[in-house]
This record gives structure tokens, C-alpha cells and sequence, in this order.
């Protein structure tokens, strides 16, 4: 059992702050997690696997703060698992703190606004009242106004959104500090929400005293759906929120989701995914402040900020063009706040205000590839050249793969954990099939390309490859090597990679290699793919032509 409980010294600031009727409260009467070695006959669940595919565990009620879950957040965030309490998304995190903190007709929560507008829903449903102050004319955040407006009402809660919900701007985390030493008896929550999106640095690790951190799976991770987020605080804090938690609050598959995504082989790809969301954000920034009707495009978290004259009409026009944008006149009323989408969204978006998308979208691939032998997350894209970022866990492996991506002209961000400790087999075929599935799903239907492709290296050695992406695999390997492995990577293993990759690729792949230097050849025999590769990926027939008599590949 791991839910924190009873460290509430009556002289800490969660104890003098919080409702006493809370502080009074026993803890949460709640089943431990199973405990390998007994029987558990003490929470009435069905003792059969439940009849759902791949969740045969859900019988069986959550761990309230599952260890593993706690310690991996809690690495992310950089602070000690006792200073974090993992919540249903950072929505229940801020409804937990005004029901920890917030006395129904006395107390008072603070905002800055405009800002997000649950804080004030959960402290109205609380029945807390609501002090809003208010950001600059320009959307600056004044710390001097701010605290003259809210410090009269000695708010047990202060909400700061950083970067700001809809307005985009992040806050000086000189300013938040300077305020919670200026109000040491309220709770300064400082809204991380779209901190991954933004260079100011996370206050989560100064996350003690009156000081609190949000953070949330929700965004930079992707997780809505599984809505996953967390409280970072000093642990009486933690241990105040753990009393008004509902006793299992975190689904098992949201907990297991959560663990998956961020595993250690997912993060370059998570990383790789915001600059590619901040790149898209730019250019849908750059492209719509061109829009006659646009007066301002402020950029922040994964959203923009267009301010227009009547915001109202903009909504209403392009919900009529299928794009739902987010209005709230009452808070934000002097524009419309747009998510950031795929290449493809935000060139819909675009073309509601009659602006082109300037290039054809990218091909690309996301892939994610789990056995019990490896874990690879990959992403490539075929119209950028970076970034090449791989991590095979076999250094002389990344080598090659990088080699194939530099010569074959395409971005490729790579991961794998695997059972190096048994053999390198499995990972090095596992990457190749991967490989193999993200340029066949990012070539689509093929229409454009050159479809064929060879080339002819270097030194003492001569290889050769013939690339046909025809939709049919075939793997055909002339070479052989002196040595067992180059590198760390088995020789065996080349003619194997190359028909792993013809496998899930659907291509044909003929590979010819002679010469005295196994290393050289091994290099020489990736160098020559990725060049065969790039012409056979390279759009040389215009978008729609199809390389091939049959009508299709
Ligand atoms: N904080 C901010 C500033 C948000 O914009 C949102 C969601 N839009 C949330 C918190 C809630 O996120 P979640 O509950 O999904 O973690």
C-alpha cells in the first residue's frame, strides 16, 4: 500500500491552510495491491480474468498510486516520488487541491485571466469564490498587479498558467517567485500544462513550501485519453490530496499506457514529435498573419492565438468549414484559440482563410513495434533530411542505420530496448522489420516516386544494391564475410537485415558485396541501400504518376 497518509505535523503550512474538516478526516480505507505470496479476498471483486482482450487483469481494483507509475513521473519531473501525487489528468489535480484547501461561502481561489477556465468552474462547483485578476492590455503578466488585486481576499489557491492558456505567454519564473514569497500563506499552483512547448525552465523542482507544480501526460505525450497527470508538492501536501482522492482514482489501462509511453525507447521520439509540433506551429503562425482579417497571431504551448475583430463570426465560420476553434467570449474575447494539428489539419485550417499549404505534406511514418524481445519507437519522414537520431543500443548498428538515412536523404528518429543481454538478433531484426514498415507506410501509394535505385561504392570494396519498391519482397544477399561480427553487430545478421527489410517494406532487395575489410563492406553495403534508396524515394514523376504500367505498386 503506498498511499501516503499520516505525516500531517499540525504546524505545516497544508495543515494551517487546509479545510479542517479534511485535516480531521482518517485516511482513505482502501485495498492494498496484491502482495505476491497471498490471497486477496479483501476488496469484493470478481475473482475471474476479465473477458476483455489483452486487460485480463481489470478484475482487480489499481494500486491508488502504483509505484512504478510514481517513480517514473516523478524521474521526468526531477523531484522524490513523496512529492507527487498522480492524478486523473490536471483536472482532478486542481479540482483535488480546492477541495483539499477550499471552504464552501468562505474561501477563495485567485486567477490571472484570461486563463483556463476550469479553475473557476471547480472552485464555483466548490463553492469558493473566485478573485480574477486580470493580464495587461498586451496579455503581459504584471506580478505587482497581480498581487495588489488578489492579495485583499487572501486566496487559499493562486492559479498560474505557464505558458498561459489561451494567450500563449509564459510567465518569468522570477515573477512566481517573487509572489509566493509575497503571499506565503496561499498556494501558488503553478499550471505546467504545455511546459515541454516552452524554454522557460519547469519550477518542478522548487516545488516546496507554498509552491505547486502541474504537469500533465495530456499534451507533449499525448495521453488525453488516458488523462493522466500529476501534483509536484512538499509531501504534506501530497499527503492532504491522497485524503480527498477517491480511493482507486487511475484506471489500470491508463496506468499501463502511461508506463508504455514513456518508456525509455519512446522519449527521442516524444522529443522529436514537439520540434516538429513547434516547426508546424511557426509556419501556421508565419502563414496566417498574412490573413487580411488576422490583426495578431501570438504562438504558445501547441496553440495559437488569432485575434481578429469579431472573434465570434471567425468561430462560427469555420465551424462551418469543419475546423472547431475554442471561443470564450466571456473569458477571452478578443480572439479564437486554435490547436495545432497534423500537416494535414492545419493545411484545412489554412485553406478556410483561403491561404494554399506552401509544400505538399510530408511522407512520413510514426511507428511503434513491441514484442517481449524489444521495444522500438521510430519515426521517419522522407522529405526532411533531419533529424537522424538513433539508438539502437548497438553503437556500430546506429552507424549503419545513420548511413541509410543520410544517404538515402531521410529523417529517421530510432529506439530500441531490447534483450542485448541474450543476443543482438533479435533487436537488429526487429529495427529492420520496423524500418522496413515505416518507409513502406510512409511511401503510401507510391505516387511520385522513382521507384528503382542502385549505386556502386568504395575502397577496396565494391557493393551493390537494386532497390525495386514494388510491393514484392524479394531479398537476394551476394557476399560473405570472414569475421563473426563488425562493431558489435553479428555479420550473419547483414543478409538477414536486408530481408527483414525487404519483408516489410514489400520490396525487392539485391545486394552485392566483395572486397578484403568486413567492416568496410558491411558500411559499404548500407552506404550503397540508403544511395539506392534515395532515387528509388526520390519524387523525380510529380506527385500523381504512378513508376509503373500496371496502375499501381
Ligand atoms: N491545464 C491547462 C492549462 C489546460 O489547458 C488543460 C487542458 N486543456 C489542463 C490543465 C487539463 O489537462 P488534463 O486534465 O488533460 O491533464
Amino acid at each position: 500500500m503506498t498511499r501516503p497518509s499520516e505525516n500531517l505535523a499540525a504546524e505545516t503550512l497544508a495543515a494551517r491552510l487546509a479545510r479542517p474538516d479534511i485535516l480531521a478526516l482518517p485516511p482513505c480505507d482502501v485495498a492494498g495491491p496484491p502482495l505476491p505470496g497471498t490471497i486477496r479476498l479483501d476488496a469484493n471483486e470478481n475473482p475471474y480474468a476479465a473477458l476483455v482482450a489483452g486487460q485480463p487483469t481489470i478484475n482487480r481494483y489499481p494500486d491508488p498510486q502504483p509505484a512504478a507509475l510514481r517513480q517514473r513521473l516523478a524521474d521526468l519531473y526531477g523531484v522524490a516520488p513523496a512529492c507527487l501525487w498522480v492524478a486523473r489528468g490536471s483536472d482532478d489535480a486542481i479540482d483535488l487541491l480546492v477541495r483539499a484547501f477550499c471552504r464552501a461561502g468562505q474561501d477563495y481561489i485567485a486567477i490571472v485571466e484570461p486563463t483556463f477556465s476550469a479553475y473557476g468552474q471547480f472552485a464555483r462547483v466548490q463553492g469558493a469564490g473566485v478573485i480574477a485578476a486580470r493580464l495587461t492590455d498586451d496579455f503581459a503578466f504584471d506580478a505587482e498587479s497581480v498581487l495588489a488585486t488578489v492579495t485583499p481576499s487572501a486566496p487559499k489557491l493562486l492559479f498560474l498558467c505557464t505558458p498561459n492558456n489561451p494567450t500563449g505567454n509564459a510567465i518569468d519564473p522570477v515573477d512566481i517567485r517573487w509572489i509566493a514569497a509575497a503571499l506565503p500563506n496561499t498556494l501558488i499552483v503553478v499550471d505546467e500544462a504545455y511546459g515541454e512547448f516552452c524554454d522557460a525552465p519547469s519550477l518542478a523542482t522548487e516545488a516546496t513550501g507554498n509552491l505547486v507544480v502541474l504537469r500533465t501526460l495530456s499534451k507533449a505525450y499525448g495521453l488525453a485519453g488516458a488523462r493522466i497527470g500529476c501534483v509536484i508538492a512538499a509531501p504534506e501536501i501530497i499527503d492532504l490530496l491522497a485524503k480527498v482522492s477517491p480511493p482507486y482514482p487511475l484506471p489500470t489501462p491508463s496506468i499501463a499506457a502511461a508506463l508504455d509511453a514513456l518508456g525509455p525507447e519512446r522519449m527521442p521520439l516524444h522529443a522529436a514529435r514537439i520540434e516538429r509540433l513547434l516547426a508546424e506551429r511557426a509556419t501556421l503562425a508565419g502563414r496566417l498573419a498574412n490573413a487580411a482579417e488576422i490583426d495578431r497571431v501570438r504562438e504558445g504551448g501547441n496553440f495559437l492565438f488569432l485575434e481578429v475583430a469579431d472573434p465570434g463570426d471567425l468561430a462560427r465560420r469555420l465551424v462551418a468549414a469543419a475546423v472547431r476553434v475554442r471561443f470564450r467570449p466571456s473569458a477571452a474575447p478578443g480572439g479564437v484559440r486554435v490547436t495545432v494539428g497534423t500537416e494535414s489539419e492545419n493545411a484545412a485550417l489554412l485553406a478556410a482563410f483561403g491561404i494554399a499549404a506552401s509544400a505538399p505534406a510530408s511522407r512520413r511514418a510514426d511507428i511503434v513495434r513491441d514484442t517481449k524481445e524489444t521495444r522500438i519507437a521510430l519515426s521517419l519522414d522522407l522529405d526532411q533530411a533531419e533529424p537522424r537520431r538513433i539508438d539502437s543500443g548497438i553503437p556500430f548498428y546506429d552507424h549503419m542505420l545513420d548511413q541509410v538515412a543520410a544517404h538515402g536523404g531521410f529523417s529517421l528518429v530510432l529506439a530500441c530496448s531490447g534483450d542485448l543481454g541474450i543476443d543482438p538478433h533479435h533487436s537488429v531484426e526487429d529495427i529492420a522489420l520496423a524500418l522496413g514498415a515505416a518507409l513502406k507506410q510512409a511511401l503510401g501509394d507510391k505516387r511520385g516516386i522513382g521507384r528503382f535505385g542502385f549505386a556502386l561504392p568504395m575502397d577496396e570494396t565494391s557493393a551493390e544494391v537494386l532497390v525495386d519498391l514494388s510491393g514484392r519482397p524479394f531479398a537476394k544477399f551476394d557476399g560473405s564475410f570472414s569475421t563473426a561480427a563488425v562493431g558489435g553487430l553479428p555479420t550473419e545478421m547483414v543478409p538477414h537485415i536486408f530481408r527483414s527489410l525487404a519483408d516489410s517494406m514489400g520490396a525487392a532487395i539485391h545486394v552485392k558485396v566483395a572486397g578484403d575489410n568486413d567492416h568496410h563492406k558491411v558500411e559499404a553495403c548500407f552506404k550503397a541501400f540508403g544511395r539506392a534508396l534515395r532515387s528509388g524515394l526520390s519524387l523525380e514523376g510529380g506527385r500523381d504518376a504512378l513508376p509503373s504500367t500496371k496502375g499501381v505498386l
